[in-house]
């Protein structure tokens, strides 16, 4: 068959696949822990799912509008309000099948074929393939584990070029859990918008931020410059709803009526189920959250510990998120020569599944996932540790 040249730079998603392996091996009998996949191991919270199940029962499994009911927007304006005293309104936001179709209907609104897009590494394994999908180029631009992982304004002007049209911006960062300074970012946003880019931040992490870190957003300077900037976020990570799809956008509204003419055009809207579970989560208690962070922060804290113990690994303690990324290269042997090398090996000897930092712009290290129980996490560390460091 003949397929579109806009395919030739896709691969499949590392991240999807890996645990899919490893959800293939387990239905075989094998005991496999998978790391590999960012999805929280707690149920959705029963408030929540209540929600969905009263929306079934009242029979509202129709199409709605399509950048989501009124209800929604109104509670993804009143998460900003809530979370960090901003005024939104809800002609500011699209709901979307995920922070995925938020991000792909993003690049597909603004970038023409060639336009450039600054993407810090590493980064998450989608992002490129986005770009790509939508005929502009992505621009790595490489933080080191020396460096915690974060760039500098002087990187990224490095890496400008005059067809430079975005820069995105993922704090905390998947897959290294880095969370930047707001020192530190608003200098990265001043340099930005002093050179007309758009940035697209994606905050799906937002409430995923270690003690004594609080959480961040660009939705203050977003308030300030609303046609230059475009705020993500989403359900899956911090209310554990992944199979829900729910994320949304933030943004002008010239620009929310594209993405919502773009969503018309080819999806509708999300699951109307999903959207009632997402006003209760959205408008409902916040404990919840902070209890399944304060859980994440101790798997942060058990795993980190372990991982930073093991000669050759590098991995700067990560402030965010649910990801340890571990530069490893200094582990590189003949058997051993390369990170697929190293997960083709975890996966058959130690029975974990990880991702190669190959897949997130990063060749020298592997990304685990802690989003799992903390036994079964500190189980597979160690049989990660005997394979990689043999004891
Ligand atoms: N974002 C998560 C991860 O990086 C979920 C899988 C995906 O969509 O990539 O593991």
């Amino acid at each position: 068959m003949q397929f579109s040249d806009r395919l030739a730079n896709i691969k499949p998603s590392a991240t999807l696949t890996i645990n899919a392996k490893a959800l293939e091996l387990k239905a075989q009998g094998i005991d496999v822990t998978s790391l590999a996949v960012g999805e929280p191991n707690f149920s959705t919270p029963e408030h929540v799912r209540d929600a969905a199940k009263r929306a079934i029962d009242e029979g509202f499994t129709r199409y709605t509008a399509v950048p989501g009911i009124s209800a929604l927007r109104e509670a993804i304006a009143e998460y900003f309000r809530r979370s960090y005293g901003v005024e939104v309104t809800p002609d500011c936001t699209i709901a979307s099948n995920g922070g995925k179709q938020s991000l792909y209907n993003l690049f597909l609104a603004l970038l023409n074929p060639g336009d450039e897009v600054l993407v810090p590494a590493p980064y998450w394994v989608s992002y490129p393939a986005m770009i790509y999908l939508n005929e502009g180029v992505p621009v790595p631009v490489k933080a080191t584990a020396a460096a915690g992982f974060k760039l500098t304004v002087e990187q990224l002007e490095a890496a400008r070029t005059p067809k430079t049209k975005i820069l995105l911006f993922n704090s905390p960062s998947n897959p290294t859990g880095a969370l930047y300074s707001e020192e530190e970012r608003d200098a990265i946003v001043r340099w930005a918008l002093d050179r007309g880019l758009f940035i697209i931040a994606d905050e799906i992490y937002d409430q995923l931020v270690y003690d004594p870190h609080k959480p961040l957003s660009l939705v203050g300077w977003w308030k300030q410059y609303p046609d230059r900037i475009a705020i993500i976020n989403g359900l899956a990570k911090s209310f554990a709803m992944t199979g829900w799809r729910v994320g949304y956008t933030v943004a002008h509204p010239d620009l929310i009526k594209k993405l919502s003419q773009i969503t018309g055009q080819t999806t509708a809207n999300i699951c109307s189920i999903s959207q009632k579970a997402a006003v209760a989560a959205l408008t409902g208690p916040y404990d919840c959250v902070e209890s399944m962070r304060l859980a994440f922060q101790k798997r942060r804290d058990m795993a980190w510990q372990e991982l930073a113990s093991w000669p050759g690994v590098a991995c700067p303690k990560p402030e965010g998120a649910f990801y340890l990324f571990a530069d490893i290269s200094a582990l590189y042997n003949d058997a051993m020569p390369d990170a697929t090398a190293v997960c083709t090996r975890l996966l058959s000897e130690a029975k974990v599944a990880a991702v190669p930092g190959d897949a997130f712009g990063a060749p020298e290290g592997l990304r685990f996932s802690y989003a799992v129980a903390d036994d079964v996490l500190m189980d597979a560390l160690e049989r990660v540790r005997k394979v990689l460091i043999g004891k």
